[in-house]
């Protein structure tokens, strides 16, 4: 799986993926990541990714133009014109926007058997509206609220397709026993030692008992019964 990012701010994703696991996964080769500055796909001098909006109103807007180039160049880059093969990949192109669908686990499952992810990230008073219409094939919205950027929804995107790659978290059987029949997941409390916390004064916070039986069967049905199921 690749992940292609377009962003006018590529510093913010240079510490986060040279940690932790995602760092590994690369590592690895099941994941790649690139990000890349739009400001590379502009043609005039001073580099310029925005303008003000037809129509009038406050801020600026992201052109098309560089992010058409942008777009272009990852869907058919020198080396898939040399192998025809590689043409037939699963791809998408998203669009951050809080006018998108809202992100959610059966999408990140669904977008997780893709070969490769370019995503728009936006910025200022937004996009272009016609990279909306036109270039992207989704758009998508981390939650009824306005961002400053589509960087945090980018990284956020990334490691939740991520770690449902084959591969990327150690143990992937984990994974498959909370995804529930519609694709999304149940998600239920978790503790770690010690058994009992305590704390001056009066403080004495427990483990429930049930997790401590060793009973299998029974530590399943209270996770369900617990947990909640996200659809
Ligand atoms: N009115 C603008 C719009 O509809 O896109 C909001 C612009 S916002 C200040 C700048 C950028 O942040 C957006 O273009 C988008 O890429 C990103 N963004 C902000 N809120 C978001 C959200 N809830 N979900 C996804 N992306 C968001």
């Amino acid at each position: 799986m690749k992940f292609d990012i377009i962003t006018i701010f590529p510093e913010i994703f240079d510490f986060y993926f040279k940690h932790s696991i995602i760092k590994k996964a690369q590592e690895k080769g099941v994941i790649k990541i690139q990000v890349h500055n739009l400001r590379d796909f502009t043609g005039d001098r001073h580099k310029t990714v925005d303008d003000k909006p037809f129509g009038g109103g406050r801020g600026m807007v992201l052109k098309l133009e560089p992010i058409f180039k942008a777009v272009s160049s990852l869907k058919n880059p020198k080396s898939q014109i040399l192998n025809p093969k590689k043409l037939k990949k699963k791809m998408k192109v998203i669009l951050f926007t809080p006018r998108g669908k809202k992100f959610n686990q059966k999408m990140a499952t669904r977008l997780a058997k893709l070969d490769q992810i370019i995503l728009i990230s936006g910025r200022y008073e937004g996009v272009d509206e016609r990279v909306a219409k036109h270039l992207c094939d989704e758009k998508i919205s981390m939650g009824d609220y306005v961002l400053m950027g589509g960087d945090l929804p980018a990284l956020t995107l990334i490691e939740t397709v991520a770690r449902l790659i084959p591969g990327v978290i150690g143990k992937s059987e984990l994974l498959k026993e909370r995804i529930t029949k519609q694709k999304g997941f149940i998600e239920y409390p978790q503790y770690t030692r010690p058994e009992v916390f305590e704390s001056k004064p009066k403080v004495k916070w427990r483990v429930p008992k049930i997790l401590l039986s060793g009973n299998h069967k029974k530590i399943e049905e209270w996770r369900k019964k617990q947990g909640k199921i996200i659809e």
